[in-house]
């Protein structure tokens, strides 16, 4: 068998790990005594426009064709339809035929890496870092180098990006807002990274790709804008998903977007469409292809997410724990009050706090509180936190 593939199955990731502890302690002292805050699972339900879209989809009609087989890169309405929200949304050019639907952010990080990088490039990404890049970036022939952010505010460190670009670079891979520290990169950062970028893309003489993993997008709070990457740099793919905006996770429906200002854009366009051919992620699950077309522009209620953002915030800076505000996404990352994260997380869970350890974000001293649960949960969940800050003397 392949070794590599043995080892990424055989080893739980930790966030997998502290999720299964939960359900096991759960049984133990009952669910409501439990405060999990291991997983990215977004706790509100999908917009109603997405439950009315499913019934109309499944009353009457070709059942065959809805059940069938779309053309591989997905079907044409729908991405007319996703092109039409991005021209509207965002005043930027986008059509059908730049369009490829996938099982969501995961299978177009994976396509999008596999599509511009060959054996032996690097992507370039910045810690903290979603956990699954190494292994996208590797499953794509790349090696992943994280770089660091600025630690008083979580927003990449742009020197050490301009270090790091080489004529190895294919692609960086940002994600704004950012699991886990619920940081979102302002124009300010853009404009300097795409500038910086573009200089270097003409002193390598190659494309530098820019990534954006975007299933963030519209989790934002206190009306803070998330810049629209195409718009600053041309050789851009966004990978979008809508696991955390229409609350779809189980659903695996996304989409990649080549901008038509790449540089040989139909080219990049067609090797997305064979590396999804090579991943075997073509036709995207139909149903819910034809479902998020008509739920273009929706969300769930994002606004439980925001309380639950400014209850958890101001109760933990209350109790002497220390944290970047985040301006969106569903994630508090909080720097662990001793040096080892893993150890603080061991004594959370001694007051059924299940937080995960930053090291697998690439950033050892912190930890993660993913807070997409319900608003009641957080309130019981604050003597716990309390409790555990007084067992540091904070
Ligand atoms: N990228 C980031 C930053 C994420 O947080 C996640 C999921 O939590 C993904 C990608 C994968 O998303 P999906 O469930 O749409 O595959």
């Amino acid at each position: 068998m392949n070794q590599r593939m043995y080892g990424l199955g055989s080893k739980c990731s930790v966030i997998r790990e502290i999720f299964e502890y939960g359900k096991a302690r759960a049984a133990q002292v009952g669910a409501e005594n439990v405060y999990d805050f291991s997983l990215g699972n977004p706790s509100v339900p999908p917009p109603q426009a997405v439950e009315d879209a499913i019934a109309q989809l499944l009353q009457g009609g070709d059942m065959t064709a809805l059940h069938g087989y779309t053309s591989a890169p997905g079907d044409l309405e729908v991405r007319e339809a996703i092109a039409a929200h991005i021209r509207k949304t965002f005043s930027f050019p986008a059509d059908a035929a730049h369009l490829y639907m996938t099982c969501g952010a995961a299978a177009s990080l994976t396509v999008s890496l596999s599509a511009v990088c060959n054996a032996g490039e690097e992507v370039l990404t910045f810690a903290p870092y979603f956990t699954e890049y190494k292994v996208f970036a590797e499953t794509a022939g790349a090696r992943l180098t994280a770089l660091p952010s600025d630690p008083a505010s979580f927003l990449p460190d742009l020197a050490a990006l301009e270090a790091a670009l080489s004529p190895k670079t294919a692609a960086v891979l940002l994600n704004s807002p950012n699991n886990p520290s619920g940081v979102v990169y302002g124009e300010e950062t853009v404009k300097r990274l795409a500038a910086l970028l573009a200089e270097k893309e003409k002193e390598f003489g190659r494309p530098i790709y820019l990534i954006s993993d975007e299933p963030y997008r519209e989790l934002v709070y206190g009306g803070v804008q998330v810049p629209y990457l195409p718009a600053y740099y041309n050789d851009t793919l966004v990978c979008y998903s809508y696991s955390k905006s229409l609350s779809l996770p189980g659903e695996r429906i996304g989409y990649i977007f080549v901008s038509p200002r790449a540089r040989d854009a139909e080219a990049l366009y067609l090797a997305v469409c064979g590396a999804g051919r090579a991943l075997g992620y073509v036709c995207a699950p139909s149903l819910f292809q034809k479902v998020v077309a008509r739920c273009q522009g929706m969300t769930g209620d994002v606004s439980v997410y925001e309380q639950n953002r400014n209850t958890l915030l101001a109760a933990l800076t209350s109790y002497g724990f220390a944290c970047v505000p985040p301006d969106g996404a569903f994630y508090l990352f909080v720097r662990s009050p001793e040096a080892d994260a893993n150890a603080f997380c061991e004594r959370a869970k001694q007051y059924d706090l299940l937080l995960v350890p930053g090291d697998d974000f690439g950033c050892a001293g912190y930890v993660r509180i993913a807070y997409c649960v319900s608003p009641e949960r957080i309130a019981r969940s604050l003597p716990a936190f309390e409790k555990l800050a007084k067992s540091y003397g904070l």
